[in-house]
Order: structure tokens, then sequence, then C-alpha cells
């Protein structure tokens, strides 16, 4: 129900957050707070932190939540009974709270590609998606787009550099030269082969600029979430791979630039701070105001850039290989690097062979160049068994 006090006031945008306890999420309810008089979480979703889940219902009174883990089901309907709030369980239920009439966008702040069903169910409702889940548009990019044109559904992107360039592109109407996709390089940027072959998790888990999930924090490291960025920019944007230009800008603060025809480059800048893209995905067409930190431009000595190493941090090159195959190639990378990103962090894999096991799973999972929904799925479950295989 849209909890709207008097006849005048205006009707509050309905968010659904899919994956309201990670990074993503917590910041998107903090945006939500600091704008309670335009938002309101209609939907909160977890994997398996029910408790976490439960203080959020708590606090912001959603019209349902979501616990993806079936065994937690009984917990969280225990800790919420005494509330009017609507509790399922199980990875069918996210596809259909989506779909609920009250929900007016969709943050998609899941991992992976546990994301594209639920993605995919809310394009076909009509609802608007902010886009946090990379892996969504790096698996099925394409089928998205479709979608998409189909059920005139737009795609806000959350991800700092795609909403950095999205800010670039307001206005403009003249085709694009270049993207320059702007990368930390990690905090590995400087290690020498050597010394990556006996890299910790603990140590790939300190992001130097950005507290963020797991997942995508071990992708940073070894720059696979960067290839990620490559391939969801092209589909977002319609831009081709060989126009898409990574460079190495170890500070985050140029979030990524758009070059025009003229050789003009317009870049977005900021403190490095994911409520900000967030916001703007929540508030498009307008900017709100917010309370976060402003850049300091008499601290701010060195801005540097520089060229990829894509000898060293292989896994770039395998996304962009993947990207000029095409069909269901990325999908495979992407099955395939969920499964090493998890091994590694579990000290079931080396960091060097995250690499590898991707390499060799693009090799025998079966190619499939014009790939539907259930091929996806199909290749999802093939790349992940030929990877686990490997370790
Ligand atoms: P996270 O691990 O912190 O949070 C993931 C959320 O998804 C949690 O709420 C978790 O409970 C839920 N979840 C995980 N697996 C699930 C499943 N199988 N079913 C249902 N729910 C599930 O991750 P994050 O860092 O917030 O990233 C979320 C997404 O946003 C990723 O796709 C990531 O690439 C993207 N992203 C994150 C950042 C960032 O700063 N964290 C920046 C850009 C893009
Ligand atoms: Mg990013």
């Amino acid at each position: 129900m849209p909890k709207t006090t008097n006849m005048q006031e205006q009707r509050k945008k309905q968010i659904a957050i899919l994956g309201s306890t990670g990074s993503i999420g917590t910041q998107a309810l903090q945006v939500i707070s600091e704008h309670s008089d335009l938002f309101e979480a209609c939907v909160l979703t977890a994997g398996h932190r029910w408790e976490l889940l439960a203080e959020q219902a708590r606090q912001f009174m959603p019209a349902a939540v979501v616990i993806a883990d079936e065994q937690y089901y009984d917990a969280l309907q225990e800790a919420l009974s005494d509330l009017p709030i609507a509790v399922y369980t199980g990875a069918d239920a996210l596809c259909e709270v989506v779909q609920s009439s009250e929900v007016d966008m969709v943050l998609t702040a899941m991992v992976g590609f546990a994301g594209l069903p639920p993605t995919i169910s809310a394009i076909r409702a009509g609802k608007p998606i902010a886009l946090a889940n990379k892996e969504t548009m790096v698996v099925a990019g394409e089928l998205i787009n479709g979608l998409c044109r189909q059920y005139q559904v737009p795609i806000l992107p959350v991800d700092s550099e795609h909403s950095a360039i999205f800010q670039c592109l307001m206005g403009e109407q003249s085709e694009v030269e270049k993207i320059i996709l702007t990368a930390s390089g990690g905090p590995f940027r400087t290690f020498s082969m050597e010394q990556l072959q006996t890299v910790t998790p603990a140590q790939a888990l300190k992001h130097p600029n950005w507290d963020m999930g797991a997942k995508i924090t071990i992708d940073s490291a070894s720059m696979m979430n960067k290839g990620f960025e490559v391939i969801e920019a092209k589909w977002l944007f319609g831009v081709e791979p060989d126009k898409i230009q990574v460079v190495v800008h170890p500070q985050s603060v140029v979030h990524s630039a758009v070059q025009f025809a003229d050789g003009a480059v317009k870049a977005q800048l900021g403190v490095p701070d994911m409520r900000v893209p967030i916001q703007l995905a929540f508030s498009f067409p307008m900017r709100l105001k917010s309370s976060f930190d402003r850049l300091d431009w008499y601290t701010m000595h060195d801005l540097t850039f520089e060229q990829p190493d894509l000898k060293k941090f292989r896994c770039l090159q395998l996304a962009y290989d993947a990207l000029a195959r095409g069909g269901n190639m990325p999908c495979i990378v992407n099955a395939a690097n969920e499964v090493v990103n998890l091994a590694f962090r579990e000290n079931r894999c080396s960091f060097l062979q995250m690499a590898d096991i991707i390499e060799a799973t693009m090799h025998k999972a079966s190619f499939i160049a014009k790939p539907t929904y259930e091929d996806y799925l199909q290749t999802d479950a093939e790349a992940r068994q030929i990877a686990g295989g490997q370790l």
C-alpha cells in the first residue's frame, strides 16, 4: 500500500530493492531515508541475512519482504509477526514481488547471475530498472535490451562509471567517438607477476577507494570487474568495444568520461560515494540535494592516468575476448568467474589460477551464437560445472 497520509501529498516513488542487506542495498536505504518525502521502500529482499532484513523492515515498513534462502523463512516470519508486512521466500518470490502494481522502480542490487530472472520479471511488468547488478547485462545484455524496447522500460545505471557516462551524455545528441572507462586498478595495480602468485583473499578484499561487497571487490582486484563494465557499457550505451578505452585512474575521482566527434571530452567527477549514482537513478531526470562529502579541489594534487596491464590482469583480456566472440560466451565467463571468485575467497584456488580456469571453461563450454533465455540458464549451469571441475 502506498503510505500517503493526505490526499494533497504527492505519491512517493515506491522502490523495490533486490538485495537490501548488501553494500548497494544499505546505501540505497540511506538515500531513501535522506529523501523520505520523495521515496519509500515498498519491497526489501535478501539472500540469507534475515536479521538485518527484519531490522530494515521494522524501520522502513515495506509492504513485502523476501528472504531468498528458504531456511530462514520461519525466523523472519516470526520476527515480523507483529507487523503488517507480507513475508515470502524463495527465488520465485523475488520474480513475483517486483511485479506488484505498487512498485514504481526496481533497484537490482543482488549479486551475480541470480539477478537475471527477477530483472527480466520486473521489465516484463513495465518497471523502470535502477541497475546495479551488472552481471545481468554481462550475461544477457542483448536480451535485456530487446525486452526493454518491447516493454518500453528505461534502465538507469547505478554502477559509478556507467552513471558517469550517462551523466556525460545528458543533453547530447551527437555521436560518441569514444568512452573513457576509468578503473582504480585495485589493490594489486603495482604488484609484479611474482607478487601476484601469492596474494591472499584478505589482501584482495582491501580495496583502496571503495567499500563494496566481497564478490565485486575480488572482481576489482582481478580487473574482471572492469571487463564486465566494458560489456555493460556496450549494451547500455550501444557503443562497440573498440570505442571503449579502459584507463587506470587510481584516485577514483574521475568516474568516467565521453569523447565526442569534435574531440571535446566531458568527464564526471566526484568523491567516491555510491549514494550519488543511486540517488540520481532514483530521482532522474531531477538532481536532488545531498549531505554527502564534496570534492576538495585544493587537496587533489595528483590525478593520474595509465594503461591497464592486460598480461598481469588477464581477466580483463578474457572479458574482451568474450565480448568479441559474442553469443553465450560472456555468460560462460560470468559463470566461471562466479565459481573461481568464491573459490579464491575460500582459499580453494590462487589469484592467478582464476584466469586459467575461466579461460579453460571458455574453451570447453558449449558455444551458442544466438542464445535464448533458457540457453542462458543452461549455459550458466554447464559453465559452473566445468569451472568447478577444475578446482
Ligand atoms: P553485496 O554482496 O554487498 O550484497 C548483495 C545483496 O544481494 C545482499 O543483500 C544479498 O543478501 C543479496 N543476494 C546475494 N545473493 C542472492 C541470491 N542468490 N538471491 C537473493 N539475494 C541475494 O553486493 P554489492 O556490493 O552490494 O553488489 C550488488 C551488485 O551491485 C553486484 O552486481 C555488484 O557488481 C553491483 N555493484 C556494486 C557496487 C558497490 O559499490 N558495492 C558498485 C557497482 C556495482
Ligand atoms: Mg563500477
